[in-house]
């Protein structure tokens, strides 16, 4: 329904007005971090709301002296707004156009990074939340396949616009289109069918290709999206290295980084994961690369226990674990956990090995995470060398104002 106010010039005719959105006006000087492109606003950063937003629902944000500033998604929640749009830019609506806009300019950005049509791999982030200005929001795409996850109501309630967005976007190469949002929304919406399924096509999974290396992809039982995309430039990193070496694969999850090791023609790979499923998938994309898989075993295993107890030595070894801090509130605990296990393996390394080791905790910085592993291997006893800092890749873009965006880590360490 319209609404309609009298014109204010001297003109008779009436005029559509656009309807009224919920306000959210900030406290003094909490619009200095919007006013940088920051996307969140706190709950805690509000001092009035004009309206009664409903989860999920457009909302616009004003400095306390009444600035528009942006429109976002509003949430009951400590971040309470994702904003979608800054000032002087501002949507009527989340419209089809919108999103087709939005995941365009993603779309050339995965282009110029040589993705989209790159005949060696065919697997990448379309999608990185604040690092693509589009906070809560997750898409992958799997050689033709896209699977979505949204860690926000407001993107939820858009699913459908986003998916015809996508449509348009990648029009007959488009297979399928999945979306997997049960472990990453909030309770009353994580609960419902809704959170889960296909929105166009039905294909469950598929074998994709990175930098020529096959791998097979479950978007329903896989672990996240399916695949942990992020790791692609340090697991090509590792075949520099990989050749005649035995090499141990931590949190193999699917294989990534053995796969490649074998490639590069290393002597042993053994790949350990606590998932029966994860080791299924390695032994799978094991077999899918090479015809002779005899040098490549799986350990069924708790890593930190496996560290603990083996006395075998390895040329390499990885460590990949997930997040050990979700909050910054158990980092403490998470770089107690991280020296451990990299003390661990320095001590289980051979002479002039390699230790590829990661953390995917936002809240573990490189210098946090650097000083940590230094006091490992201060703990092991070894002299250490740092050959490589790596990060995430082009398609895991960091928004340089949400720095909690840069959450890959790694180091590769030269253990003499
Ligand atoms: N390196 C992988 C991704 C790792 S994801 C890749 O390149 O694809 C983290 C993996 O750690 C998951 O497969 C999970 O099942 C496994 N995991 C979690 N806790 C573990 C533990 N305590 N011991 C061994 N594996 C664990």
């Amino acid at each position: 329904m319209h609404l309609f106010r009298k014109c204010p010039g001297r003109c008779c005719i009436y005029l559509p007005a656009m309807k009224e959105k919920t306000k959210i006006i900030l406290k003094s000087g909490k619009d200095d971090a919007i006013k940088r492109y920051h996307p969140w606003v706190f709950s805690g950063a509000i001092k009035k709301i004009t309206g009664q937003p409903t989860e999920g629902s457009p909302v616009e944000v004003f400095s306390n002296k009444d600035e528009y500033l942006g429109t976002g998604l509003y949430q009951d929640a400590s971040i309470a707004v994702r904003i979608m749009e800054f000032a002087p830019q501002r949507p009527e609506n989340f419209d089809n156009d919108f999103w087709y806009q939005k995941l365009n300019e993603a779309f050339q950005l995965r282009r110029i990074a040589d993705l989209t049509e790159n005949e060696h791999t065919n697997v990448y982030r379309l999608i990185h939340g604040e690092g693509d200005h589009l906070p809560g929001l997750i898409i992958d795409f799997y050689n033709g396949n896209l699977v979505i996850q949204a860690h926000a109501i407001g993107i939820h309630l858009h699913r459908e616009k986003i998916a015809e967005g996508l449509q348009k976007l990648y029009g007959n190469n488009l297979k399928s289109i999945y979306y997997k949002s049960r472990e990453t929304l909030p309770g009353k919406f994580s609960d419902t069918n809704e959170a889960e399924g296909f929105l166009f096509g039905n294909n469950p999974g598929d074998v994709v290709l990175e930098y020529g290396n096959k791998f097979e992809i479950d978007f329903i039982h896989g672990q996240k999206t399916g695949f942990f995309i992020d790791q692609r430039e340090n697991r090509k990193l590792l075949t520099k290295y990989a050749k005649d070496k035995t090499l141990l694969n931590t949190f193999c999850y699917s294989g990534g980084f053995s796969v490649y090791a074998l490639q590069a023609g290393a002597k042993k790979v053994e790949s350990l994961d606590s998932s029966k499923k994860a080791l299924e998938l390695a032994e799978k994309n094991v077999k899918l690369n090479f015809s002779d898989t005899s040098n490549h075993s799986v350990i069924h295993a708790d890593a930190i226990q496996f560290m603990r107890e083996n006395r075998e030595m390895y040329d390499i070894i990885i460590l990949d674990p997930p997040a050990f801090a979700k909050h910054s509130n158990v980092r403490h605990n998470a770089v107690q956990g991280y020296k451990r296990l990299n003390a661990e393996a320095i001590r289980q390394i051979s002479e002039s090995g390699l230790l590829f080791t990661f953390s995917c905790s936002q809240v573990v910085n490189m210098n946090l995470f650097k000083s940590t592993v230094i006091a490992a291997a201060i703990q092991a006893g070894r002299k250490v060398k740092i050959l490589h800092q790596m990060t995430q890749p082009a398609d895991h873009p960091v928004n340089a104002f949400h720095p909690e965006g840069e959450y890959l880590k790694g180091l590769v360490l030269y253990i003499d």
